[in-house]
């Protein structure tokens, strides 16, 4: 590449402020923390910069903004975190923001720092939190779905799904090592409260006999049945992935199980808070480098109370009070395929 290529390959900086209507803007990490956030801060920060929109950090979410704990940043201050777990900015859970009272101090608070957009970074407890601060104080917000259990509607992207998913896949793999040396059988609980998607996605990657998930009612006596089956057929190494929230539960199902296999040896693990943490993958970092980027172009334009959402791998936005809503609903083709793969 030649050096004039080089140079026109730079876009150009564009800090004419007359020509746009918004000229500052703020963004927050809210509720749970997902692997990749740090990326979709570093592209909001760095867009709104490059556009000429200056860029407030807000600390610890909804709190950092009633609490007034909001901060200038340049494009500096988000060097080296694109390759980190967690947020930056802090996140908080905020029951001061649940009420009235709260919300009006944090919109005064954005009042008093010249905000005229806010990009939320959080699940849909955050949103639900966005579209009441727009409904009573008309903030211009844009959110940005970001949760490792992908339990939100309007996008099949949420940052941090991916990485958490490859932290239990990896996890899993070793469990299945050991359970193969012993021929034991391993119940093994994955995060997801409300959504079976880490156990649906790492319990198909991992090659495990059964997932159950909250969106399903789960059948012990078929699970058992399975596992008899199985036994008959000298199958002695079985994987049984559980989501958090489902209804039975990992540790009420060990029990039962043992109950009715008592010569089998049956280990109860949960993998917990490890699937939130690390280094996001590179699918993590670019798809929310593209969200927070999208974010503040949508603000530019004078969006507001919409999600960016990826959808067929562009870029979507959809109306936050439509996303709350509803939840995504589980593929139940793919948990079919877990029991016709692992036979
Ligand atoms: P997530 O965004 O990960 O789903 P939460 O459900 O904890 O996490 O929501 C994050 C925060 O959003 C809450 O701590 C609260 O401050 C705010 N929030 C959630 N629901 C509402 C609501 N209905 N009204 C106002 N604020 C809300």
């Amino acid at each position: 590449m030649s050096v004039v290529q080089v140079v026109l390959a730079i876009p150009e900086r564009n800090n004419q402020k007359k020509n746009f209507m918004i000229q500052k803007i703020a963004v927050l990490t809210s509720g749970g923390d997902a692997p990749g956030m740090n990326a979709a801060i570093r592209a909001v920060v760095r867009t709104a910069i490059f556009h000429g929109i200056a860029v407030m950090g807000v600390r610890y979410g909804y709190q950092g903004l009633i609490d007034d704990d909001i901060f200038p940043m340049e494009s500096r201050d988000v060097a080296n975190i694109i390759q980190m777990g967690g947020t930056m900015l802090k996140t908080a859970r905020s029951k001061d923001f649940m009420t009235e009272e709260g919300r009006s101090k944090a919109a005064a608070n954005l009042k008093k720092h010249g905000v005229e957009g806010l990009v939320v970074i959080g699940g849909d407890g955050s949103f639900r939190g966005a579209c009441a601060l727009y409904a009573e104080h008309q903030v211009p917000i844009i959110g940005i779905p970001g949760t490792i259990d992908k339990d939100i509607s309007g996008t099949d992207y949420t940052i941090g799904f991916d990485t958490a998913v490859n932290t239990a896949i990896e996890a899993i793999d070793k469990i299945r090592d050991t359970a193969a040396a012993h021929d034991r059988l391993f119940i093994v609980e994955v995060m997801g409260r409300d959504a079976g998607y880490i156990a649906l996605n790492s319990g198909i990657a991992t090659g495990a006999e059964s997932v159950l998930v909250p969106e399903r009612i789960t059948n012990v006596a078929r699970v058992a049945e399975m596992i008899d089956y199985d036994q008959k057929r000298r199958k002695n190494v079985h994987i049984i992935i559980v989501a958090e929230g489902d209804d039975f539960g990992a540790e009420p199902l060990t029990h039962v199980l043992q109950h009715k296999f008592p010569a089998m040896e049956i280990r109860h693990t949960v993998l917990g808070h490890i699937q939130r943490g690390g280094s996001p993958t590179y699918y993590d970092r670019v798809q929310a480098s593209r969200l927070g980027y999208h974010a503040v172009l949508a603000l530019k334009e004078g969006k507001s109370q919409e999600m960016a959402g990826i959808v067929n791998n562009h870029i979507a936005f959809a109306p936050m009070d439509s996303v709350v809503k509803k939840h995504q609903p589980i593929d139940d083709d793919l948990l079919d395929m877990v029991r016709v793969l692992s036979s």
